[in-house]
């Protein structure tokens, strides 16, 4: 039997890249999902894209902008109502925002960093663990960045908000543990998603696949990550199996992070 066979997981920013490549892996292995976004053609494409793919798992779909905190009150209620419980939790809906020194980077752009990537993420946690605390089991997994354990160029909201994302995880571990909640983070390197190649075309506009050749070479792998290899990290850690470790930041970034 797999691992996520009849869980219920609840994955936010699920349309596209890393959630989206999450949603498919849990869907593989079995587990009713609850897939949460804020764009909503790219959240109904993705839900006919893994009705096509694997025509038993049962999708729910809520449209939803997680930095508010109604929000997570309703994709956490609506999940129990379909579902009757909530096993995992992916929190993984971010944005990068745009890139530029700290002292000229737009405010109204560093507070929407902040509100999606920390705010978001606590409120997420805030409305799920009560429901886990009720079921005395739980497996959380908030998505931090190799920006979460290391200083990032032109990116200081976005490494504010990671750091901080790392820093909520290890303290629900310590509060929630007792009641059979793990929570984890995990700090991906560069994957190649939407947002990463967004990311590239503000790098060097002109040749962007010049920029990825460039910071692939600096990959001890010579090469970027694929979302499938974070969401087999991801299905683990909302496993049953992964039961003892907790508040932790996991590098999933082909051992880049370790380079002095
Ligand atoms: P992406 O832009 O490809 O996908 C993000 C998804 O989140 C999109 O579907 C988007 O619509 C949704 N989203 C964004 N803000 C939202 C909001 N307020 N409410 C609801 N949905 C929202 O990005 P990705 O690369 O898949 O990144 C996913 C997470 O992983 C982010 O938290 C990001 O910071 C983190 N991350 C990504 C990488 C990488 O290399 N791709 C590296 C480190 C961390």
């Amino acid at each position: 039997m797999s691992t996520l066979q009849g869980k219920t997981i609840i994955i936010t920013g699920a349309a596209m890249g890393l959630g989206l490549a999450t949603a498919q892996e849990c869907a593989a292995q079995g587990a009713n999902l609850t897939l949460v976004d804020f764009n909503e053609k790219a959240l109904a494409e993705a839900k006919a894209d893994l009705a096509t793919k694997f025509p038993k798992a049962n999708v729910l779909t809520i449209v939803a902008d997680v930095s508010k905190e109604e929000a997570a009150a309703n994709y956490v209620a609506e999940t129990v109502k379909v579902f009757g419980r909530i096993d995992g939790f992916y929190n993984n809906a971010g944005i990068e925002g745009r890139q530029a020194p700290l002292t000229s980077y737009d405010v109204d752009v560093f507070k929407k960093v902040i509100d999606i990537n920390l705010t978001g993420v606590y409120f997420g946690m805030r409305h799920v663990i009560p429901v886990m605390q009720k079921q005395k089991y739980g497996r959380i997994v908030n998505v931090a960045s190799v920006g979460g354990i290391r200083g990032v160029m032109n990116q200081t909201p976005y490494v504010a908000s990671k750091h901080a994302v790392s820093g909520m995880t290890k303290n629900a571990a310590l509060e929630y543990g007792r009641d059979g909640i793990t929570t984890n983070a995990i700090a991906p390197g560069a994957i190649l998603t939407p947002m990463v190649a967004e990311a590239f075309r503000q790098v060097n506009p002109a040749d962007p696949k010049a920029a990825e050749d460039g910071y692939a070479q600096a990959n001890p792998t010579k090469r970027l990550g694929q979302p499938s290899e974070v969401a087999k990290v991801v299905a683990f850690l909302l496993s049953e199996d992964c039961s003892y470790v907790s508040g932790q930041t996991i590098a999933i970034d082909g051992g880049e992070s370790n380079s002095y």
